[in-house]
């Protein structure tokens, strides 16, 4: 078999478009550009929305990036690197990437490495006082700048190695059109030696860097009411924390979402790992570090209900299905009903499962309302992500339909037939 005949049976090219194909791959390239930057020069000091007038002279006068801000950058991704490297893990096998059932192996020490950040900062912040947390925030636009240039970077470097060697590339990035391909991604496991670049990234630059961000608008905010910070402030610190640590201490998990096993790893992935989560997550802590509210008793303990709710349904599904599948003999799920599919795999019809086809979506949106209230009600902007997620879980929502309806056939409409609502019950 000639060399070009074996590459197109390993990866076999798919002509099904996402996105709206090249088109669509080329508008969600400048709007979300448009939408991180916008955020920042949209909602400030001078306003949330700032005034059109504002923005213009903002932007004018804007030093989008320097020299001191792209070094500061690239010393935290190396210094997430050799933490990668050096801090204890273990090192787990995900799922078969090819007919012959290869695994690869990641290495799990992103707690470890979340922790050393968090204790440095403290550290820090003790010993200096908040104001040495300005470094940080006071340079939020160079840095979401350099993280934006090196997104690109990266993506380039993966889509040209894809072609360099026999690598495997994701199904839905092999379409042969350089511009979608680009965007989508080639390559399925980006690796330098045993390093994963996807996997590396899904988690920490992005999630560790938005918590960070966080503490350094709560110092902020510290700073500008000379020496406290609000129950608002407290309760976005507490939940995004909260959100990031359980990811950490469920690290494995990621190795078997869709982002890891079927996409590829280009612009999308990339830009969304660096710039997206940790430029445009923290939105509500940087809103009320210049315009803090406070919420009151009642309003606390709302909101804090209505976080424990969505977390309560968001993890309590995720692991009943993780459960479900890698140990179905636990008393926790062994009496659960199922419907046995002809490709082996059973698919739960019971327990949260038996509710929606995806109460972890729900759960996920639910948080997403506790993160966004406590910005109180002077602005839409700051509930911004709980818009943008929604349409992500939809979209989300969607492309697993697709996939499974493939994947499963009658199995698929089966279940749907017994499970009949998609993500909230009763409602949708
Ligand atoms: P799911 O964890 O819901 O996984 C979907 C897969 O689970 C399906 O493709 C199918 O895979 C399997 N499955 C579907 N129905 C059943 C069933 N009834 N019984 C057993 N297995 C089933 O999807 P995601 O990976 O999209 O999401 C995981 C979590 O991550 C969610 O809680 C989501 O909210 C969250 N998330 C958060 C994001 C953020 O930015 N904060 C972004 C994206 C997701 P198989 O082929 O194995 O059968």
């Amino acid at each position: 078999m000639s060399k070009k005949v074996e590459a197109d049976k390993r990866n076999p090219k798919k002509f099904q478009y996402e996105f709206f194909g090249p088109i669509g791959a080329a508008i969600i390239v400048v709007l979300t550009t448009t939408v991180v930057f916008g955020l920042y020069f949209g909602c400030n000091e001078n306003g949330c929305p700032a005034h059109p007038q504002k923005i213009l002279s903002m932007i004018q006068n804007a030093k989008f990036i320097d020299v001191y801000s792209f070094q500061l950058y690239l010393c935290w991704l190396g210094a997430l690197i050799l933490a990668w490297h050096f801090l204890p893990g273990e090192w787990v096998k995900g799922v078969p990437i090819d007919e012959k059932g290869t695994r690869l192996q990641y290495k799990m020490n992103g707690f470890a490495t979340i922790s050393l950040v968090l204790g440095i900062a403290s550290g820090f912040i003790y010993m200096k006082g908040p104001e040495c947390m300005e470094l940080i925030w006071s340079r939020f636009l160079p840095l979401m700048t350099s993280a934006y240039v090196v997104s690109i970077l990266i993506s380039f470097y993966c889509y040209i190695s894809s072609f360099i060697g026999q690598k495997h590339l994701a199904e839905g990035g092999n379409s042969g059109n350089l511009l979608y391909d680009w965007f989508i991604g080639r390559l399925l496991n980006p690796r330098i030696g045993n390093f994963d670049i996807k996997v590396f990234s899904e988690l920490r630059p992005g999630l560790i860097l938005w918590i960070v961000f966080d503490i350094a608008f709560a110092c902020r905010q510290y700073v500008m009411l000379n020496g406290r910070i609000t129950d608002s402030m407290v309760l976005v610190l507490v939940f995004h924390s909260w959100y990031v640590l359980d990811s950490f201490v469920c690290e494995s998990a990621v190795l078997t979402t869709m982002d890891v096993t079927t996409d590829g790893f280009g612009y999308m992935l990339c830009f969304g790992d660096l710039v997206w989560v940790p430029f445009t997550y923290g939105l509500q802590a940087r809103y009320l570090s210049y315009y803090p509210v406070d919420l009151g008793v009642g309003f606390t303990t709302a909101i804090i209900f209505l976080q424990l709710l969505g977390y309560y349904i968001f993890r309590g599904s995720n692991s009943q299905k993780n459960e479900f599948r890698n140990n179905p003999t636990d008393p926790s799920v062994k009496n659960l009903k199922y419907i046995q599919t002809k490709r082996g795999t059973r698919l739960l019809i019971d327990g949260w499962w038996g509710k929606s086809r995806h109460m972890n979506y729900f759960g996920d949106w639910l948080m997403a309302w506790a993160w966004c209230l406590p910005v109180g009600f002077g602005s839409a902007i700051p509930y911004f992500y709980v818009a943008y997620f929604a349409v992500l879980l939809l979209h989300r929502y969607g492309r697993d339909d697709h996939k499974c309806r493939e994947k499963y056939g009658d199995d698929w409409k089966k279940y749907c037939q017994v499970v009949k609502y998609r993500i909230i019950p009763y409602i949708y």
